[in-house]
């Protein structure tokens, strides 16, 4: 593909989550996409390591679903979401309870992973209100969780930088200890040996503030943002047991896990436990149209449907919910890992991709390596004293040599499309392999 050149003014854009004065220095623009490569506006070929942002898992430029799109927005681009509907939001919503874990039957749409994790909480504050039990508004997250942008979500996530900025957050949010553990779970292969115990965290918090003041907690399955965190054996079992036992309902934020990242269609198969909520977004549409998705258990649906309020049961909802362009996307999406297998393919291929994430653990400075189905992350030791993360030069590096990864303080993570052959499995840590030497 020829050349393209870059814009003359870049100002203008504020970029999200990036350092907009080293990138405007030196732009890296995406021009093109099609199935495990992007395009380089220096018109080089780069392996997608991480999915776009953990979203296209089944490769870029399907026709499939380009053309849904494109047929959908010539018959209708555009439907009120609001007492009105069109069919394909009900069509997606029953093939998506399908793929949805026992129990859970119902689908609130809306346009990010960040408004399903507002939405989700939102959702557990009126549900136990509608019950008569409105002292639960307790919501408790976990350290190092992300759950999005917004007040929200970073109020129950665990990262710093996204919370120190932003004032106080909402009152009344507690957090459990995260799950990584270094000292006793270094190099593990797939789930750790040790920390099911850090679940006891939420007894304590019963204890210190009682049950009756807890609505929720929410946890992602495996933690990706902050570098793949993977659930200890047992923990997340242990959280549902103890949510059980206080009647405090468990969201599990699957925006990066679900659609086929762990080898099964959700994090909550793969783990065998079942939340109350879950929340979706990326994958729904292969990243093509944003959409987001809360899934709900019966019982929460049912409870909203009896409650007192008869004309608009839930308070809450999105002009862009149920988008006709992003149903037709995730329809074809879905059509799409389900005639390739994807999801078999990726429980197929997780061993080999292991294999190779692990073979990089003799290299200078790398102390964690980690995988779970087709999500990698190997960890480095942090430079003393300088602000230049040995991650964020591995990531340039690699983008130079034509792979494409992501970075979060000292981690790499990986995560690449499901349709990723070993070939390229075997380039791409062979690029990161070489990148981790150079910055040694
Ligand atoms: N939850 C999790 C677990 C995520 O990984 C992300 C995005 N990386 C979000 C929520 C937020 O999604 P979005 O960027 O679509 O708002």
């Amino acid at each position: 593909m020829a050349r393209i050149t870059v814009p003359n003014d870049l100002d203008a854009h504020w970029m999200p989550f990036t350092a907009n004065r080293q990138f405007k220095a030196a732009p890296r623009l995406l021009v093109g996409a099609k199935d495990m490569y992007y395009t380089s506006h220096d018109g080089r070929q780069v392996l997608d390591g991480c999915a776009g942002l953990w979203c296209v898992n089944a490769g870029h430029g399907r026709d499939k679903i380009s053309e849904a799109v494109a047929r959908q927005i010539s018959e209708m681009d555009y439907s009120p979401s609001f007492q009105m509907g069109h069919p394909l939001s009900f069509e997606l919503a029953s093939r998506l309870v399908e793929l949805a874990p026992d129990g859970i039957d119902h689908v609130f749409y809306c346009n990010s992973g960040s408004e399903a994790v507002d939405t989700a909480l939102k959702m557990a504050l009126a549900y136990h209100r509608i019950r008569g039990e409105g002292s639960r508004t307790r919501l408790i997250g976990r350290e190092r969780g992300y759950h999005g942008v917004g007040f929200g979500g970073i109020s129950v996530g665990g990262i710093v930088s996204n919370r120190k900025h932003f004032g106080t957050l909402l009152s009344g949010v507690d957090h459990l200890r995260h799950t990584h553990d270094p000292a006793r779970n270094a190099f593990s292969w797939g789930q750790p040996e040790h920390g099911a115990e850090l679940a006891d965290d939420l007894e304590r918090l019963v204890a210190l503030h009682d049950a009756s003041t807890i609505a929720a907690v929410i946890v992602e399955p495996i933690a990706g943002s902050t570098g793949v965190l993977i659930p200890p054996k047992g923990y997340l079992k242990r959280l549902r047991e103890i949510c059980d036992r206080h009647g405090i309902l468990l969201i599990f934020d699957e925006v990066i896990c679900g659609f086929g990242r762990t080898g099964k269609a959700f994090g909550a198969d793969s783990f065998e436990v079942t939340p109350d909520l879950m929340t979706t977004a990326k994958g729904i549409t292969n990243g093509a149209v944003p959409m987001g998705a809360v899934f709900a258990k019966k019982e929460i649906y049912d409870t909203f449907m009896t409650g007192p309020e008869h004309l608009i049961e839930f308070f809450h909802g999105y002009t862009y919910s149920g988008h006709p362009l992003a149903c037709a996307a995730a329809l074809a999406t879905l059509d799409i890992y389900a005639e390739e297998k994807l999801f078999d393919r990726a429980a197929n291929l997780s061993e080999y991709f292991g294999k190779a994430a692990h073979a990089l653990r003799d290299l200078p400075n790398v102390i964690d390596i980690r995988n779970y189905g087709m999500v990698a992350a190997v960890e480095l030791s942090p430079r003393a004293g300088e602000p230049t993360k040995r991650a964020y030069e591995i990531f340039v590096r690699a983008y130079e040599q034509g792979v494409l990864l992501r970075f979060t303080g000292d981690i790499i993570a990986i995560s690449p499309p499901l349709i990723i052959d070993e070939a390229q499995i075997d380039h791409l840590y062979a690029v990161l392999a070489e990148a981790i030497k150079a910055t040694a």
